[in-house]
């Protein structure tokens, strides 16, 4: 069954495919050639010039056909009563002299013998008259009859020999047997009547024969007619269907040439609805539907730009063309999400450039932009597939690698060996805008295997182990360990802790002393310290740096300047002292905020402490980091008359010409010059060069974390006129400064000679 329906169904498949060939490649050219409207229009013209065509065609054959009727019965059939009735007429004398005849006397009839029979007067009078009309009426009726003969015809022939007949029977039948009856002549009456009938008979011959011929011709006449009838109705039954069914293919026609290019413009739109931008339109022609298929096409070329620019801005950089963030986490998410075994391990490394914002800051940030671009080249030259690399923003940067090694210190490795390819291209030198520029990374490494972590855990850990990269120095790769993890939250915990310090007065102020070369006290040094409730003091190197970074530092160093002051106030009220300085440790991120100079003299007149009595210290690389506003805020407050030092001199890369620059007053040696300074082969020298330094300069100098006499010793063979240590004193509370205070004042008055 179904090889049979198969079979069948290879030539209808076969005769579709042909009409639907002949249609798109002969017909449908053509017809989409022409408007809609215009076709429509031909194909109601068409249909009325067929109509018109049609219907006079059958009026016509319908009046052909009623005119040979017509015909049959004016021309023949009017011509043949005509001849009857003379035939008829011709009987009738007949009958008047059988009549006359009739009426005779048994003894005067002529069969008898008496030949002197005489007729009836009265019967024949009659007869006579009647004889004589009907002469008259056979005479009439066959003038009008020979009127309407045409010339030459068949009929003409055959009405000549009747006329000639009839003259017989008027003259030589007709008036003997008038003149018998009017003489009342029986004999001559019964004679004339038998002589008139052979007469009749011969002429009705001819009559006859005229007859049957108006009867062929109306035959003729009559079969012409109905030819031309049954012409009209073949007409009407084969014409009429067949116009109607080629009128209604062309329609058929025209409909589709308007419902398939709008199924296509449907299917089109439909497409569209779904997404997906890529169907092929063809515009067959020139139409309306042909224009809207081509608007179609403008349009969906249109929308597919403006998709592939949209998925361009939502899923690339557009600096640095590169998988932005957004495209970051889909891929890590599929890392995430990955089900096959062996679960290989994989990482992510977080690049961030070192020094970026200087470089963008100093140079430019056209410059910036030409050198993050640059790092792309290096990058794409570098992480090729299946690795995978995006930038995240600003200077960060972010490599996926592909599987690595279900082995986790064989894919670490690999990891690193990656790194450390990328920091070698980074860090070879690249010329830009005039600059040579030595660039560095630090990267934060961070290992996973599908499903054992969340895309925020997978970035915060190679943050934390960027930073760790940095803080070790940068340039550099650094893997995550999960004691970051820890230190990070211990960190993020006291970071609130010193929030809650702050508003919990947990702060207080230890002073360490400063003395001369005599162990006479010059001042001291403001020391920060954090009692936190459970965990008793905290050193300064723990929580500064977070105070630091949350910005807790700007309220806190306030607090402290403030402090300062008032202590200052508070000396200057008492004798011994009135003379003492008070050094105050500012933090960088204190001394950028645009009103730290005002906050300082602010805090100067309102507790009314005298700004030469306050020493400020600055790190060097505070001091380097934006030289102009560094200058500038210094300058201010020196014309104030508060006087800087710079804390921890020797261990930052701060250049002469730069010293020279700053309004400095004081240079601290650091702790870690002074702490070897009298062991062989120490740090004297260095001593001894920034004591120059400082002589040069007009700079005093103070020596930091002093612990023993060697190390005393050592400073004032150098000349140091200044120092700070355990040695003099530890730092300490106010009430244990203040004894500390006296104790020396009490120890100098009696060394005194
Ligand atoms: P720094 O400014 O260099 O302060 C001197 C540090 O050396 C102090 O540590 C002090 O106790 C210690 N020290 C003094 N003499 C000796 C010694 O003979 N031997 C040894 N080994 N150390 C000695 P501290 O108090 O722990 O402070 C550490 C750092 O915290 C300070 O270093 C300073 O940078 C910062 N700091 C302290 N208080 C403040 C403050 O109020 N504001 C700011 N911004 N930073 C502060
Ligand atoms: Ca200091
Ligand atoms: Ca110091």
């Amino acid at each position: 069954m179904l090889t049979q329906r198969s079979t069948a169904d290879v030539p209808a498949q076969a005769g579709a495919a042909w009409l639907d060939g002949l249609w798109h490649r002969s017909l449908a050219p053509q017809i989409h050639r022409w408007r809609i409207g215009t076709r429509l229009a031909a194909m109601m013209a068409l249909a009325a010039a067929v109509a018109v065509a049609l219907t006079a065609w059958g009026v016509r054959g319908l009046g052909e056909s009623a005119e040979s009727l017509h015909r049959v019965y004016q021309e023949r059939m009017k011509p043949v009563r005509m001849l009857s009735q003379i035939a008829q007429h011709m009987l009738a004398n007949q009958h008047q002299l059988q009549m006359a005849l009739a009426r005779l006397p048994l003894s005067g009839h002529p069969s008898t013998g008496r030949s002197a029979a005489q007729l009836d007067a009265a019967t024949a009078h009659n007869a006579a008259s009647a004889i004589e009309r009907n002469v008259q009426t056979i005479d009439t009726l066959w003038h009008a009859y020979v009127e309407r003969i045409a010339p030459n015809s068949a009929e003409q022939g055959l009405a000549e020999r009747f006329a000639r007949k009839r003259a017989d029977y008027l003259q030589l039948a007709m008036a003997p047997a008038l003149a018998a009856l009017r003489n009342l002549d029986a004999a001559q009456t019964l004679e004339r009547a038998a002589s008139a009938r052979q007469y009749y008979e011969r002429a009705n011959e001819d009559i006859q024969a005229l007859i049957d011929l108006q009867f062929d011709s109306a035959l003729a006449a009559y079969e012409t007619g109905m030819l031309r009838y049954q012409n009209t109705r073949t007409l009407a039954l084969i014409a009429l269907p067949t116009a109607m069914l080629a009128l209604g293919l062309l329609g058929l026609w025209q409909i589709r040439s308007i419902t398939h290019p709008l199924r296509a413009v449907i299917a089109v739109f439909h497409r569209m609805a779904q997404g997906r931008l890529d169907s092929a339109i063809a515009v067959p022609g020139r139409d309306e539907v042909s224009t809207l298929l081509n608007e179609l096409q403008t349009l969906q070329y249109r929308l597919a730009d403006n998709e592939r620019a949209i998925h361009r801005l939502a899923y690339y950089d557009v600096l640095t063309d590169l998988p932005n963030r957004r495209l970051l986490r889909e891929r890590i998410e599929d890392a995430l999400q990955t089900r096959t075994a062996p679960l290989a391990h994989r990482a992510l490394l977080l690049l961030d450039l070192d020094h970026f914002k200087t470089i963008n800051d100093t140079l430019g940030h056209e410059v910036g932009d030409e050198l993050l671009r640059e790092t792309t080249q290096r990058l794409q030259a570098v992480v090729q597939p299946p690795h995978f690399v995006a930038r995240i923003g600003g200077d960060e940067f972010v490599v996926l690698t592909g599987a690595l090694d279900t082995d986790y210190s064989h894919a670490l490795a690999c990891a690193h060996a990656l790194a450390q390819q990328i920091l070698s291209a980074l860090a070879a030198p690249c010329q830009m805008a005039g600059h040579t520029l030595h660039g560095s990374t630090s990267i934060g490494v961070c290992m996973f295997r599908p499903g054992n972590a969340t895309i925020k855990e997978l970035l915060k850990r190679a943050d934390l182990a960027m930073y760790q990269a940095k803080s070790e120095g940068r340039n550099q790769a650094c893997a995550f360990d999960p004691a970051m993890q820890a230190r990070l939250e211990e960190s993020t915990a006291l970071t609130a802790a010193l929030h809650q310090g702050l508003q919990n007065a947990e702060f207080s102020l230890h002073f360490q002393p400063q003395v001369d070369a005599q162990g006479h006290p010059l001042g001291a040094e403001v020391l920060l310290r954090w009692k936190h409730p459970q965990q008793g003091l905290i050193p300064p190197s723990r929580f500064i740096p977070l105070a630091e970074s949350s910005g807790l530092i700007v309220p806190i160093g306030h607090w402290v300047l403030r402090q300062a002051c008032m202590q200052l106030k508070v000396w200057e009220a008492e004798r011994h002292t009135e003379r003492l300085e008070l050094a105050v440790n500012v933090s960088a991120r204190q001394f950028r905020q645009p009103d730290f100079a005002m906050q300082v003299v602010q805090a100067l007149q309102e507790t009314g402490a005298n700004p030469s009595r306050l020493v400020l210290e600055l790190t060097e690389s505070l001091a380097m980091e934006d030289l102009d506003d560094t200058t500038t805020k210094m300058e201010l407050l020196r014309s104030h008359g508060i006087r800087f030092a710079l804390d921890d001199f020797g261990t930052g890369f701060s250049s002469l010409s730069v010293l020279r620059q700053l309004p400095l007053q004081v240079l601290k040696i650091d702790g870690s010059f002074v702490r070897d300074i009298a062991s062989h082969g120490g740090s004297a020298p260095i001593v001894s060069t920034i004591m120059g330094l400082a002589r040069d300069l007009g700079l005093q100098v103070v020596a930091e974390g002093v612990e023993t006499f060697a190390q005393h010793q050592a400073l004032r063979t150098q000349q140091c006129p200044c120092f700070q240590g355990y040695l003099f004193s530890r730092p300490l509370p106010l009430a244990e400064f203040d004894n500390w205070l006296h104790a020396s004042i009490s120890l100098a008055t009696r060394d005194q000679p």
